[in-house]
This record gives C-alpha cells, sequence and structure tokens, in this order.
C-alpha cells in the first residue's frame, strides 16, 4: 500500500499518516520525492482498509501496490534511486565504474594499483578481504588486514571501498572501514544478513545469485530496504546456464528489466560472469549499452600471480582501454564516463 500526500503537505501530515500506520501494526516507509512525499507501507498480510488512511489530513491517494517487492519497486518510487557515496553518485547521468582485484592480497598491490585505477576514471576500489571460495583450501582473504589496506587505498586515492561481508559476525568491521558493503552471490538469500545490513547506515551492494529469478532477486534487495536501508544497488554477475565456454552467463536483458520494474541502481559485474578477461571489455560495453548505471571489474597489475581470479582479472592496460571505449558509448546511451569523483553529476 502506498499513501501520496498532497504536493503542500506538512511534515505534521507526515507525521500522522506514519503513526496512523504504525497503530495498525504495520511499517512506513516516508519516500520523500521531487514534488511531494508518498509512504510506503508494508507489514500486512492481507488487504489493508485504505479510507483508513485515504481521510487524513494532507492525503491525496491510497494506492495499492499489486507486486510482491514493495520498496524496492517503481509503485511506491517512480524516481530513480541516486545513491551517493563520497563524492560519487551511483544511479545518475554518469556511470560508476567500480574496480579492482579480486582479493587484498598486499598494500603494494592495493595501494599501487587503486592509483592507476584513480588516474584512469575508476569512481572506487573493490577488493574482498573475506573470500566466498568454492574451495576451503583456496586463499580465503586477508580478513581485517585487508579491510585496513584498503581504508589506507582510500585514504592515498580518495577512492571510497567495496568489500564483501560474509556473515554478521562481521559487520562492525566491515562497516568500519568500507564505503560499500557488497553481498556476494552465494549471499543473496542469507536472509539474516540481509536483514542486518538493512540496519546498517552504509550503501549495500547486492549480487544476484547464482541461480536467482528477478523475483527473488529484487525480494532480496526488499529484505533490505524493509529494514531502512535505501541505498542498495543491484549487481548482475551471471548466472548458471549450460554455457561451456564462460563461467556463468551475463544476463543482460535482466538490466532493461531491473530498470524497469526498479527505482534501484543496477550495475553489471562482467568478470565473475566471463570468467576469462577477453570477454570482459566487450560484456562491460555491452553492460552500458543496455542502460546499467555502472559496471564492476576485476584488475590486476599481475594476473598470473593473483591469488584469486586472476583469468578473468584485466591488465592495467586493458582497464585503461575500457575506460576509453566506455567514454564513446556513454554519450551514445546518455550517460558520461568522465571518470573520478563526479560531485556535480
Ligand atoms: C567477488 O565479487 O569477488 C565475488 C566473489 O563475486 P560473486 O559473489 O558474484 O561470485
Ligand atoms: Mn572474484
Amino acid at each position: 500500500m502506498l499513501v501520496v500526500m498532497k504536493a503542500n503537505a506538512e511534515q505534521a501530515d507526515v507525521d500522522r499518516v506514519c503513526q496512523a500506520v504504525s497503530d495498525l501494526n504495520l511499517t512506513a516507509h516516508p519516500i520523500p520525492g521531487k514534488s511531494r512525499t508518498a509512504i510506503g507501507i508494508t507489514g500486512n498480510v492481507g488487504p489493508v482498509d485504505p479510507s483508513l488512511l485515504s481521510a487524513l489530513p494532507g492525503v491525496i491517494e491510497v494506492i495499492r501496490v499489486t507486486r510482491p517487492y514493495k520498496l524496492t519497486g517503481r509503485e511506491m518510487q517512480p524516481e530513480d534511486t541516486i545513491i551517493r557515496v563520497g563524492d560519487v553518485r551511483v544511479g545518475g547521468p554518469e556511470i560508476a565504474v567500480i574496480a579492482g582485484p579480486c582479493s587484498v592480497e598486499s598494500h603494494e598491490q592495493t595501494v599501487s594499483g587503486a592509483r592507476h585505477l584513480r588516474e584512469h576514471g575508476a569512481h572506487m576500489l573493490r577488493g574482498g578481504a573475506f573470500k566466498p571460495r568454492t574451495s576451503p583450501y583456496t586463499f580465503q582473504g586477508l580478513g581485517e588486514e585487508g579491510l585496513k589496506i584498503l581504508a589506507e587505498a582510500r585514504e592515498q586515492t580518495g577512492l571510497p571501498v567495496v568489500s564483501e561481508l560474509m556473515d554478521i559476525e562481521n559487520i562492525e568491521l566491515a562497516e568500519r572501514y568500507v564505503d560499500v558493503i557488497q553481498i556476494g552471490a552465494r549471499n543473496m538469500q542469507n536472509y539474516p544478513l540481509l536483514r542486518r545490513v538493512g540496519r546498517s547506515s552504509k550503501p549495500v551492494l547486492l549480487k544476484r545469485g547464482l541461480a536467482a529469478t528477478l523475483e527473488e532477486f529484487l525480494l532480496a534487495a526488499e529484505y533490505i530496504m524493509a529494514e531502512g536501508n535505501r541505498n542498495v544497488m543491484l549487481c548482475e554477475r551471471g548466472i548458471r546456464t549450460f554455457s561451456d565456454y564462460s563461467r556463468f552467463t551475463l544476463d543482460l536483458s535482466v538490466v532493461p528489466e531491473l530498470k524497469r520494474i526498479s527505482h534501484l541502481p543496477v550495475i553489471v559485474d562482467p568478470s565473475h560472469a566471463a570468467g576469462r578477461r577477453h570477454l570482459v571489455i566487450p560484456l562491460a560495453r555491452a553492460a552500458i549499452a543496455a542502460g546499467a548505471d555502472g559496471v564492476m571489474v576485476e584488475v590486476h597489475a599481475e594476473p598470473n600471480r593473483a591469488r584469486s581470479d586472476g583469468a578473468q582479472a584485466l591488465t592495467l592496460d586493458m582497464f585503461s582501454e575500457l575506460m576509453e571505449e566506455l567514454r564513446i558509448i556513454a554519450p551514445a546511451v546518455r550517460r558520461t564516463a568522465s571518470g573520478g569523483a563526479n560531485p556535480t553529476a
């Protein structure tokens, strides 16, 4: 259910509606819009009698939201969500490029790599400190040490950092060091973890599960938003199919469909989908052409020595080439890719 307020409604009117909603044992989510405020209502199992709210001062309309995802859908919020991360805006005209190694391996690797990425136009630095590895015997990440290295790289370059959180136990650590908390594909349906990051003040980059439908993906985002965190970026990273030439299949058709249904920014990760570096640049180009709000790519100065996902890592030169190409493609779809911090975008 969505309560639409009149353009001239006062804060007291909004507060009165929120109080009436909580008196019904439901949750109110005020959504300030460009011209007026709407109040999303969640928590009802059955229909709510609209007349309980439509008669309140300042209310123009009470609308039933028919889709299972409420807060993530455009029915509740028609305008695009733009997420601020430091000076970067995700979901606005400037496309966001998140780049960095699969894993944080050392101070030198991370900081010098971050400098190159910054110079060539990356907006944010990625790097895993807690790694969800298929085998328990492979490199699992540096843990807190890795997060400290990321924070140091941010200090040196000004790039906000994105890193994966795998369990609730480490949330305070993640909150202390990172700017965006990544929830990995394997945790897309870890509901207690989703709820916990939903109570965090940090934006969340939510990756689509390996076999998740669009509805499951949006409902996972809904878990985060239902707890109050509105800053969720959706990340398509490839799904399981019968492909025998790539690691996963990048589902690019989900990009315009997500953009149609949801107001949340959509980021595409071609690296994990492809699994092999020669596929990454073409897929990144296609992602921006398909309307993605940004891309996340793995980059390593020496991919052959990477401790995880070396085969899909772009070299530093390939990253520069990628940025040059995105600067050509972005304007064709009425976006910009000027690179670096974009305070005015
Ligand atoms: C990653 O981004 O390094 C990662 C592990 O991604 P995913 O969860 O998509 O496999
Ligand atoms: Mn990886």
